[in-house]
């Protein structure tokens, strides 16, 4: 059956590539890519001669259709994006849905994925968390965004531009609280790859502090908010019970 197979390319290092990812893009018969000027590099390392073709959610329905006319004709295509998996804050979802909607198979390839990356590095609970993709960009609907998530008890992540970075963190820390826990994860698989876990208020005042750490991509992860904290803490409860049988 013709196979629409979305393919994860590396995050930064170009040894994330997997092994099965190059075999399929050396024998479909067509590369859908985000930006086919950015991809070819990577192609060229792996000595994949494949034809590309540039693939938006926007695209016009012409680009969408010639690569379902392809399938169509019996033949597989893979789809791939700048960096990291498909579909992950990245092109796909359109393309993805039209080849189910014509019965196509779709395969998707395991591999590199910011978001997994960072959150198995990061030392926040990770038995269940909410992705949500790029906070906003400007600061009013970000607060807006952040406030309605201060009692989310899931662990939160997101992506953010590097230019960025510090407003969010600042934001963050004035929405969550300054000692709401936060990771940055910065740079994963390359050489300056930092993944940092602090008090939202250090975090910020850490990067404020250091340009460096505001250049690079990186991930934000946010700890859930614990119910706990509302009530009180255990040893304060015991005080009360001492007191309690001490008074009249
Ligand atoms: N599809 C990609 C994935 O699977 O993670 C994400 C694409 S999204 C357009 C790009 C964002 O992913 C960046 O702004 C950053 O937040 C995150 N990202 C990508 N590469 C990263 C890296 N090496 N280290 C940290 N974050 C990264």
């Amino acid at each position: 059956t013709p196979t629409l197979y979305i393919v994860p390319t590396p995050l930064g290092n170009l040894a994330d590539m997997v092994p099965r990812g190059i075999e399929v893009l050396q024998t479909v018969a067509r590369i859908a890519a985000e930006d086919t000027r950015r991809s070819a590099p990577l192609l060229a390392h792996f000595g994949i001669d494949t034809p590309m073709s540039a693939y938006h959610d926007h695209s016009d329905r012409q680009a969408t259709s010639r690569l379902l006319d392809i399938m169509r004709s019996g033949e597989s295509i893979a789809l791939i994006s700048d960096a990291g998996t498909p579909l992950i804050s990245d092109p796909g979802f359109r393309l993805v849905d039209a080849a189910l909607t014509e019965g196509f198979r779709v395969c998707p390839i395991p591999g590199p994925c910011a978001l997994v990356a960072a959150l198995s590095a990061a030392g926040l609970p990770s038995d269940r968390f909410s992705f949500e993709g790029f906070l906003p960009a400007k600061s009013q609907a970000r607060k807006t965004l952040l406030n309605a998530l201060v009692k989310e008890e899931r662990t939160l992540i997101f992506y953010e531009a590097p230019h960025r970075v510090l407003e969010c963190l600042d934001d963050i820390a004035t929405c969550m609280g300054d000692d709401r826990r936060v990771v940055l994860a910065r740079e994963i698989s390359k050489l300056y790859e930092t993944i940092v876990r602090m008090p939202a208020g250090q975090l910020r005042d850490w990067v404020a502090a250091d340009r460096n750490q505001q250049r690079g991509e990186c991930v934000v992860l946010i700890e859930g908010y614990h119910a706990q904290r509302d009530v009180l803490d255990p040893e304060v409860i015991k005080g009360f019970d001492i007191l309690r049988e001490e008074l009249p």
